[in-house]
């Protein structure tokens, strides 16, 4: 063991640190002032980076198999003008997934349970760090 680690908040963030320190040997904890283990919201767009970084943590399959990647996308105003438009490749390379975010939030819970060690979220649920 190379330490003990402790997160603050159980979001995406939280979640995905929790998971990296775990696979490279750490003992994590992680603090969430929640009750419960949730993430708020409706979708997630994730480009290259996120999905590379994903697949680091062993969360890329789950990641994949719910929702879609996107080849083109629109923004539409409200009076049905196209805003903004583009596809993977603007404004990054590589791909573009689309996801609900209980679902992206799933998979790195999934993640770090599998990667980490056995109670890291357990006592998440019930306390608060600040
Ligand atoms: C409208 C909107 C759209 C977005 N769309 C995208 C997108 O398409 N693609 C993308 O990559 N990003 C997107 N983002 C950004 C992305 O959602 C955030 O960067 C990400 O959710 C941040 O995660 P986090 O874990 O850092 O913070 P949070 O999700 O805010 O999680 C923090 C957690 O910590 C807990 N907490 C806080 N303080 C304490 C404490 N003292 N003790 C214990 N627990 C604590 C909170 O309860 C919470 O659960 C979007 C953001 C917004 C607002």
């Amino acid at each position: 063991m190379l330490g003990k680690a402790a997160i603050a908040g159980a979001g995406l963030g939280g979640l995905a640190a929790a998971t990296s320190l775990a696979m490279e040997g750490w003992a994590v904890e992680v603090f969430e002032q929640g009750d419960e283990l949730r993430e708020d919201g409706a979708c997630i767009w994730l480009g290259e980076m996120a999905l590379t970084t994903l697949g680091r943590l062993g969360a890329l399959d789950e990641v994949l198999a719910s929702g879609t990647d996107v080849e083109y996308w629109e923004m539409i105003g409200h009076d049905g003008t196209v805003i903004q438009s583009g596809g993977p490749r603007l404004g990054s390379t590589g791909r573009l997934h689309w996801l609900p975010r209980a679902e992206l939030h799933r998979s790195l819970v999934e993640a770090g349970a599998k990667g980490g060690s056995e109670n890291q979220y357990q006592r998440a649920r019930n306390l608060c760090a600040g």
